[in-house]
């Protein structure tokens, strides 16, 4: 193809791993813990970073880094990284420039577990949290900086509230205050919406999505975009920007660049001490996942709108959160940032409250009743009598989940079923 932009398509089947002669045509599993070397001088040129090779499957493994690699020219970045899951990509991504001491700009429509990480097991660490409104006025989100913040975080399609984030907003906030933004881009995936292009500087994934498709493996991604200057900030971001002095006294930025610092110093700091790899085997299955990605977001998103426009329909229904219906509040940024479609997840309530919602779920019979999103097979939840259950009414409205609320997962099933088993459930109220 020449110079010519490889379209995204190409990438989902092609990117990553380019076989030479009489070479694997699948990316090979190399299920190995360790690498074999001849001379322990080879060894250390690598434990050095001098050299790039492979020694030990916590830090590096050929499958992660294809697989890795694919994401990364996904999302337009310039280095990226595997992890065992989403909740190890988002605490390394921010952990990795936010220590004791700082602190973080989150919108508050995020991920219960990112929220519970930040707000919980990360402000033990001793990092602060400013949650914002998705609403949040010019002012509120001016004035939530502060001398020590090192990051602005949001979800591209916020789980489950189902938010789309004003990427360029909050790019053009965070980077008037130095610091970069950092975009969870699980729910619309690089086939419908690259944070990069917007100004996003880090792009995060929990792989179990979308991106794997099948219910098939936990796994999570960073993606660097490469385009923050960390050194013209060296105060605030010391650990990219001065020697690290528990890895031979190397200075990230230095050796590795604006589009090497970030990943390297997250792989060689971060997962030398945690060590929350993916495994070689769940890369794989994830590859497999990313090759029909661009064919299985359309059919979700299909599945999605036609959801939502049937249940917009049936006046059994109390309302409807789904962005691509014209009446949704950020219809208007969806057309912005998701002009393709945003993903299958849609959320509604029935009416008669908790009860109705309860008794509409168990008289489905294709949507099963999962703790998960994103996959092949649709599945739904009802928050207020599962993951929410402790809360009353009053504290779910407060937490923006009525207790009727029900989060659909639309799969790639004939859409005319789906519509037809959520008619049943309903007849049978
Ligand atoms: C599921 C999810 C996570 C957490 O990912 P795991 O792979 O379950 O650890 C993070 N962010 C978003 C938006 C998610 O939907």
């Amino acid at each position: 193809m020449g110079k010519k932009k490889q379209r995204i398509e190409t990438t989902c089947v092609q990117g990553g791993y380019h076989p030479g002669n009489g070479e694997p045509r699948q990316i090979p599993i190399i299920q190995s813990t360790t690498f074999k070397y001849n001379t322990g001088a080879d060894m250390g040129k690598l434990f050095d970073l001098e050299a790039s090779g492979y020694f030990y499957t916590r830090l590096q493994n050929p499958t992660n880094d294809a697989v890795a690699a694919k994401i990364c020219e996904l999302e337009g970045g310039t280095a990226a990284m595997l992890t065992s899951s989403g909740q190890a990509a988002n605490f390394y991504a921010v952990f990795n420039i936010a220590n004791c001491g700082d602190h973080v700009v989150s919108l508050s429509a995020i991920y219960g577990g990112t929220f519970n990480l930040f707000s919980v097991t990360m402000k033990k660490m001793g990092i602060d949290f400013t949650f914002l409104s998705p609403d949040c006025t010019d002012e509120e989100l001016e004035s939530a900086f502060r001398p020590n913040t090192k990051a602005v975080f949001g979800e591209t399609i916020a789980n489950p509230a189902l938010r789309v984030l004003d990427i360029e907003r909050f790019a053009k906030a965070a980077h008037k205050h130095g610091v970069p933004l950092i975009v969870d881009n699980t729910f619309a995936t690089p086939v419908n919406c690259r944070p990069i292009e917007w100004g996003a500087d880090i792009v995060t994934h929990s792989t179990t999505k979308y991106m794997d498709g099948h219910g098939a493996g936990v796994g999570g991604c960073i993606v660097d975009s490469g385009k923050f200057d960390w050194t013209k900030y060296p105060d605030r971001f010391p650990g990219l920007c001065t020697p690290d002095e528990s890895y031979h006294g190397v200075t990230y930025t230095e050796r590795f660049g604006l589009g090497g610092a970030f990943i390297t110093k997250a792989t060689a700091q971060l997962m030398r001490d945690f060590g929350s790899i993916q495994s070689p085997q769940n890369a794989f299955l994830l590859n497999l996942g990313l090759e029909s990605l661009h064919v299985r977001m359309a059919r979700h998103c299909e599945n999605g709108q036609a959801v939502a426009e049937y249940l917009s329909s049936d006046d059994r229904i109390s309302f409807v959160t789904y962005c691509g219906l014209p009446t949704d509040r950020d219809h208007a940024l969806a057309q912005k940032y998701l002009p393709n479609g945003s993903c299958g997840v849609v959320s509604f309530g029935v009416k008669g409250g908790r009860a109705a919602a309860e008794k509409f779920m168990s008289n489905l019979k294709l949507a099963a009743i999962e703790t998960h999103v994103a996959d092949a097979r649709t599945c739904c939840l009802h928050p207020a009598s599962t993951t929410h259950r402790q809360m009353s009414d009053a504290e779910l409205i407060a937490a923006g989940v009525s207790p009727d609320l029900i989060r659909l997962s639309c799969g790639l099933e004939n859409k005319e079923d789906l519509i037809d088993d959520i008619k049943q459930a309903l007849d049978a109220l």
